[in-house]
């Protein structure tokens, strides 16, 4: 039997440092579903789909085939066979990830090749909806947050560091405006499941968060 953990929270919790870490730690594949989305952001602005036109999003939903693959140990994202890892980290695809994640088609096609990925083997799953739809008997669940602040400051320092010239009132404005969308959607809005222990990493190094889920995963493992 495989073991999960579902990891949600919004844009910039820390989720995807915190859910490799703890994959490397226990020895589990982690995988970037937002990855997944932003491929498919980045497909339907590269067949110029309006995003805002879900008739049209439907109708090329079909053609995207979204796939993954780990090498040494990095998850490699592929859109119809171009490797589009790095493509995806634009904010430009995580804008057109939000608008088109919102569509049942897309979150449909998406959702069924997360449970199959799931299903045999041991997984550290981060995203939105995984511990309320996409894998709702997970028998770990957290649900991630920080202050809008905080979150905002994380990805300027990130920016930084990468040579990125950014201005974190526009950052932060990013950020609360995907919160909006993400979590005011109709179908599986970004929201905490029942079931989920809260973490918020706001007062907390990254260091603590990846310990603390370590540790409650080795309990429930037992
Ligand atoms: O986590 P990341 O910022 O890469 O996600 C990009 C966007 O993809 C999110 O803002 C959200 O709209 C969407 N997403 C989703 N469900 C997931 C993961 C991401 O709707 N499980």
């Amino acid at each position: 039997m495989s073991f999960q953990i579902a990891l949600d929270g919004p844009a910039g919790a820390g989720k995807s440092t915190v859910a490799k870490a703890v994959a490397a730690e226990l020895q589990f594949i982690y995988i970037d579903t937002g990855a997944m989305y932003r491929a498919m952001g980045l497909y339907f602005d590269a067949q110029g789909v309006d995003v805002n036109d879900e008739a049209a999003i439907n109708a090329a939903v079909d053609g995207a085939q979204v796939t993954i693959a780990h090498m040494d140990g990095a998850q490699h994202i592929f859109l119809n066979g171009e490797d589009v890892t790095t493509a995806v980290r634009a904010e430009k695809a995580g804008m057109l990830a939000s608008k088109t994640s919102a569509y049942g088609s897309v979150r449909r096609k998406l959702t069924s090749m997360q449970q199959e990925i799931a299903a045999v083997q041991n997984i550290v799953m981060d995203g939105r909806d995984i511990g309320t739809a996409v894998l709702p008997n997970a028998p770990l669940k957290i649900y991630l947050t920080a202050t809008v602040e905080e979150r905002a400051r994380r990805r300027f320092l990130d920016l930084k560091e990468k040579g990125v010239d950014a201005d974190i009132k526009v950052i932060a404005a990013d950020i609360e405006q995907r919160d909006y969308q993400d979590m005011h959607r109709e179908i599986a809005p970004l929201c905490q499941a029942e079931d989920a222990v809260f973490l918020d990493s706001s007062d907390m190094t990254a260091e603590q968060v990846v310990a603390k889920i370590v540790a409650l995963a080795k309990e429930r493992m037992n």
